[in-house]
């Protein structure tokens, strides 16, 4: 498991990286955005620790960018701020991040928030199909399955063999509050509601972005979504029939 910590304040950047390599990660360490960007073209580390404040491009930009690039497995990122007031910047931009934490951090809840991000990584490496397995907390629809316990979703659609899905965690928010509800139509702002709560202060379309990249990682045509339908002048509902 590598980790690529980006953090100008050095102190900083040096307490994370021990605390996380005493723990058995390989981490790596720059101090700016377009660096980040450089390593992240290099190699593909399975976490990022994420600065909001950096030096010329900002964490959020970085953040952006990296989503922006197709690769097979997206990382984990872990956004670090040191304002409240930064939460809904985190969560309201859709940049794409996975998580955040605010500064100043103990380093042994940065590691346990680490962990638990990378255990979903550990899990999605898992041979297709195991989630077939007979056990609770399955969700099922015709060609999706739902662990809720593994917090994972796979796609079995036709002929193709069983997929297993990289979700961020919004997305497998929004994934499994769909498929629980089939045909349910979803208004923007209950959306929101559901994933965010009463953190979200912002554009209610910032949702249309996440479904975009949702269906970007399951629907099999994007030209002609067949599960996330829009309904017109409302909003979404799922369908798999
Ligand atoms: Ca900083």
């Amino acid at each position: 498991m590598e980790i690529l910590i980006v953090e100008d304040e050095r102190e900083i950047a040096e307490i994370i990286q021990e605390c996380l390599e005493s723990e058995g990660f390989a981490c790596r360490v720059c101090y700016d955005g377009q660096s980040a960007l450089r390593l992240y073209g290099e190699y593909q580390p399975d976490l990022i620790i994420l600065d909001i404040r950096l030096p010329g491009m900002d964490g959020l930009e970085v953040c952006t960018q990296i989503r922006q690039k197709p690769v097979a497995h997206d990382p984990y990122i872990l956004m670090l701020t040191s304002r409240g007031e930064e939460i809904d910047r985190i969560i309201g931009l859709s940049t794409g991040a996975d998580d955040y934490y605010v500064k100043p951090f103990s380093p042994r809840e940065l590691v346990a928030r680490v962990r638990a991000l990378l255990r979903r990584r550990l899990r999605e490496s898992d041979p297709p199909g195991y989630a077939q397995r007979n056990r609770s907390g399955l969700i099922r629809t015709k060609s999706f399955t739902i662990d809720l316990e593994q917090h994972c979703i796979s796609r079995h659609f036709e002929e193709e063999s069983a997929k297993q899905l990289d979700l961020s965690s919004s997305e497998f928010k929004l994934m499994t509050l769909f498929v629980k509800h089939p045909g349910r139509v979803w208004e923007r702002g209950q959306l929101i509601e559901k994933l965010w709560g009463d953190d979200f202060f912002g554009e209610e379309r910032v949702i249309d972005t996440h479904i975009a990249r949702l269906r970007k990682k399951v629907e099999p045509h994007l030209g002609k979504p067949r599960f996330i339908q829009t309904v017109v002048g409302v909003g979404y509902k799922f369908e798999d029939s």
